[in-house]
């Protein structure tokens, strides 16, 4: 019981501000002083230390005593995200104010599934969905005044992550698509495939660039849809749907009556390269096929902050529904999605109501969300944008963009190294190719491609190993230039302590290995 009540003695209250200090600083400096991306420790030697199975019967630990253990043991075989050093994936250092933020989450505990386990944190997310909506959508102030704190409508929902969120907008469109008539089936109540064989359709297809992130290929799979009916459209030399041919598809397949087109989707930008797709122009043919239209912001929904660079995402308010997440460039603590609607009333198509909550007519959160029982993330972005401010979530993403562009620049003029994707926003592609490997045609060139690849997964594997830096490792699809389908380097340029100093040190380092690994193998 004692560990229900408040601490009532000024001895523990001492005892639990020390704790919270051993979590704010003594994890901090513990990374500090281990300045590299991880320990050295191998997964087989760290998994020897996980095998224990039984709970033990009585208390092993005290508070104090776990934080350590997790400060010391655990961390430094963690992943360091928070390095400068760490630029290979979608997930970097935060503002610290962020664990306080998340902190106060834990403390109040409210279900933001019901107005009964939340009252006002409900409210409060309405309101923050309202502000990111206008973000996105920029529809009239009347409009905001009208649905803001309106129960009957639903301006976006949040997801636990950009997976749930693109799961959630894909929902909507399929239930958009198979709208029942009078006495016809409905896919939620009936299932997809009394709705199919009812309307004659064989199959519904969504379509998205051949850089689609694999959570719509999961949202397929949930849906009934499939994820072989994810049709990739081919992408140009930057990794951006190229729109004719967009247009030839919609048109075919419009014109066969056994298929059902439940959305196309844009990326802004992909995960791989950064990519953003022609939103403006593929969200006119949709509208001219009436087809649904999601923009796939996970990532770059919010370069829209940015006066400087909001303009590369262009013709993304003619979405009809939106993904951004919060974990990435809004710089949340894991996790945290939204599903954005232009209608508000298009999350109505996924409602649920049950006896003892989410009641008809009510403002239940849960009602149109995915999740049952939810954390208010809402509360954190909502402290996170008083804080910094659009001007402030500008300058990172500001930052991010023109790191990426002169570090692109620094690999455009060194040797040793090829630019293989120029970045839209803030994510690059890259290849070690020294001299020696380059020209050739014919066979010898594609010998020289195997060897290439062979020596770049090597080499960003002894890197990772390395533990001072990280670096990832993808490859590009056809239409990507000369090296779609070769193995490339990717650097997500998101830490603002990520300065082009720290590149050209990561880029000095993958030259040492690369040459170290040409002069002690064939490659
Ligand atoms: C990260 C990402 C997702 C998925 O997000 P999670 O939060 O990892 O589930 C979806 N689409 C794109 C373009 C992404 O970059």
């Amino acid at each position: 019981m004692r560990t229900f009540l408040k601490p009532d003695s000024p001895h523990a209250r001492a005892t639990l501000l020390k704790y919270m200090e051993q979590v704010l600083f003594g994890l901090q400096d513990f990374l500090q002083a281990h300045l590299g991306v991880t320990g050295s420790a191998g997964l087989a030697t760290l998994a020897d230390r996980y095998r224990r199975t039984r709970i033990n019967p009585l208390p092993e630990k005290t508070l104090g005593e776990v934080i350590a253990e997790i400060v010391e043991t655990v961390a430094p075989h963690a992943v360091n995200v928070s390095s400068p050093y760490f630029v290979g994936h979608m997930t970097a250092a935060l503002p610290f104010f962020m664990v306080h933020l998340k902190t106060l989450v834990a403390a109040l505990n409210q279900n933001v599934v019901k107005l009964e386990t939340s009252k006002v944190v409900s409210i409060l997310e309405k309101q923050v969905l309202a502000q990111l909506h206008r973000l996105i959508f920029a529809r009239s102030a009347a409009f905001y005044r009208r649905h803001v704190q309106n129960p009957a409508t639903a301006l976006g929902s949040f997801t636990e992550d950009g997976t749930l969120a693109n799961l959630t907008a894909l929902w909507v469109a399929r239930n958009r698509l198979l709208t029942p008539g009078p006495g016809a089936p409905d896919p939620e109540r009936d299932g997809l495939h009394a709705v199919l064989s009812h309307r004659g359709l064989e199959r519904l297809v969504v379509l998205v660039s051949a850089l689609g992130h694999h959570s719509l290929g999961k949202a397929a799979g949930v849906l009934g849809i499939g994820h072989a009916n994810i049709l990739p459209l081919p992408v140009d030399r930057r990794g951006a749907v190229v729109a004719g041919a967009l247009e030839r598809t919609l048109a075919d397949l419009v014109r066969d009556r056994r298929c059902g087109i439940l959305a196309v989707v844009g990326i802004a930008g992909t995960t791989e390269t950064g990519s953003v797709d022609p939103l403006g122009c593929m969200a006119d043919l949709c509208r001219r096929h009436k087809v649904h239209f999601h923009v796939d912001a996970a990532w770059g929904g919010p370069t829209v902050m940015s006066p400087r660079y909001g303009h590369l995402l262009e013709g993304i308010a003619h979405a009809d529904s939106v993904t951004v997440d919060g974990h990435k460039q809004l710089f949340m603590p894991m996790s945290c999605g939204m599903a954005l609607f232009r209608d508000p009333r298009n999350l109505d198509r996924v409602a649920y109501h049950a006896r003892y909550i989410n009641r008809p007519g009510s403002a239940d959160l849960g009602i149109r969300s995915l999740s049952g029982s939810r954390e208010a993330s809402s509360l954190i972005l909502r402290g996170a944008l008083q804080i910094m401010g659009q001007r402030g979530y500008a300058l990172l993403i500001d930052h991010g963009i023109v790191t990426a562009r002169r570090f692109a620049a620094a690999i455009r003029q060194d040797p040793d190294f090829e630019l293989t994707s120029p970045p839209q926003l803030n994510i690059l592609t890259y290849r070690f190719r020294p001299a020696r490997l380059r020209g050739g045609r014919g066979a010898a060139r594609r010998e020289r491609e195997r060897r290439l690849d062979a020596l770049n997964t090597a080499l960003q594997r002894r890197q990772r190993e390395a533990g001072r830096s990280f670096v990832s490792r993808t490859t590009l699809p056809e239409g990507m230039g000369p090296a779609a389908g070769r193995v490339v380097l990717r650097c997500v340029l998101m830490n603002p302590l990520t300065e082009i100093a720290v590149l050209q040190a990561i880029l000095a380092e993958q030259r040492a290995i690369g040459y170290a690994l040409l002069a002690a193998a064939n490659f």
